[in-house]
């Protein structure tokens, strides 16, 4: 049960999402302290919380012992949003993802173990890898290649999701899992090589937009307020999951590359580039059970949501250049 004001932990909140998650629950009236490494986030993501009274910021590597962590208030909650997340970042530092959703994970579990406090895992769509059931409901257990270069993601969610369930079961942790799918807005980072962020940077500074493979791979991508909305209402909810948490909307990479088009008005080409290893062919949340027993669905259309997320690149150049400490 989460109590009003109480006291949450944000592991990984100085990052795109769980920047939106801190904003958010600070906005609610909680008390947050922000613990992340920065290897991918960044203090900018934040800056304009740390005058709020209730945000703390710990720079600290979650995957460091428990007894070394600065000493903090008692969490109510902990929400656990800490592993490198695009694709570009989690094959460049493979071992580091799979230790923070292993190590990391575990000692989040620990932390709201010891203390009382409900657990919230952000796992992925990508548990489903590359899926052979369309749309992906939660019942389904997945398609993935365990050696391949996505597997560091991929596998460490899945143990995440398993030790959380352990918890759950043999420690009594109160826990939730969401499995997020496609997230994208604002304070993403240009460089982070995720599709939407090098469309957006492509085509605001005249350059072809790389489309990989033949484009007719599909994803259904969700604007980051409503998947802050759902992880919230998953939190708040005494479910334990895991619930997909994306937009069903599904659209071909192509598609995505032509909106993104359209709306900067570039005169910037569409190129293709090789396909990426193991990519999913095809990715779509089935979200009946947010709907049914969350009462949560995505309320921002796409051109909406990619209108506010190329105004904020084109008001935030620097994003493309800004560097993470790794
Ligand atoms: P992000 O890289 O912007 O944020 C992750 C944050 O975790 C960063 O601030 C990073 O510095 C921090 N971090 C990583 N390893 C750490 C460690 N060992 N100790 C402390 N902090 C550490 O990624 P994001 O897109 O905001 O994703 C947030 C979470 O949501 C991730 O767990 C990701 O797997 C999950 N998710 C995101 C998406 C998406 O589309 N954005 C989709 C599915 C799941
Ligand atoms: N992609 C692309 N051009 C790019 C970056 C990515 O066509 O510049 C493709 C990528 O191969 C994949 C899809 O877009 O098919 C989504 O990739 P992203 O890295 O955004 O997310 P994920 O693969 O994790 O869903």
């Amino acid at each position: 049960m989460v109590s009003a004001g109480e006291h949450v932990v944000v592991i990984g909140g100085a990052g795109f999402v769980g920047s939106h998650v801190c904003e958010r629950l600070l906005r609610s009236g909680y008390r947050v302290t922000c613990v992340d490494s920065l290897v991918t986030g960044s203090v900018d993501n934040v800056s304009a919380l740390r005058h709020n009274a209730g945000f703390r910021l710990v720079e600290l590597d979650v995957t460091r012992p428990l007894s070394e962590w600065p000493e903090m208030p008692a969490p109510g909650s902990v929400l656990h949003l800490a592993s490198p997340a695009s694709p570009k970042d989690y094959q460049r530092l493979p071992i580091e993802t799979l230790r923070v959703g292993a190590v990391g994970t575990e000692n989040a579990l620990e932390l709201a173990t010891r203390h009382g406090a409900r657990f919230l895992l952000t796992s992925t769509s990508e548990v489903y890898g590359d899926p052979a059931e369309h749309p992906q409901n939660e019942s389904y257990w997945g398609n993935v290649n365990p050696i391949g270069p996505r597997s560091v993601y991929d596998e460490a969610k899945r143990y995440a999701e398993a030790l959380t369930m352990a918890y759950h079961r043999q420690r009594g942790t109160d826990v939730a899992i969401a499995r997020i799918f496609n997230t994208y807005g604002p304070r993403m980072r240009g460089d982070d090589g995720r599709m939407i962020p090098n469309f957006i940077t492509q085509a605001l500074s005249g350059a072809p937009l790389t489309v990989a493979g033949t484009g007719t791979q599909t994803r259904s991508v969700c604007y980051v307020d409503d998947t802050v909305s759902g992880l919230l209402a998953l939190w708040r909810s005494d479910l334990t999951g895991p619930v997909n948490i994306g937009n069903p909307h599904e659209l071909t990479v192509r598609h995505l590359a032509e909106e993104v088009r359209a709306i900067t008005g570039t005169a910037s080409a569409i190129t293709s580039v090789p396909g990426a290893v193991d990519d999913p062919r095809r990715r779509c949340p089935d979200i009946t059970l947010a709907r049914t027993k969350l009462g949560w669905e995505p309320e921002t259309g796409l051109r909406e949501g990619l209108n506010r997320t190329v105004a904020w690149f084109a008001r935030h150049p620097g994003a493309t250049a800004r560097t993470s400490r790794a």
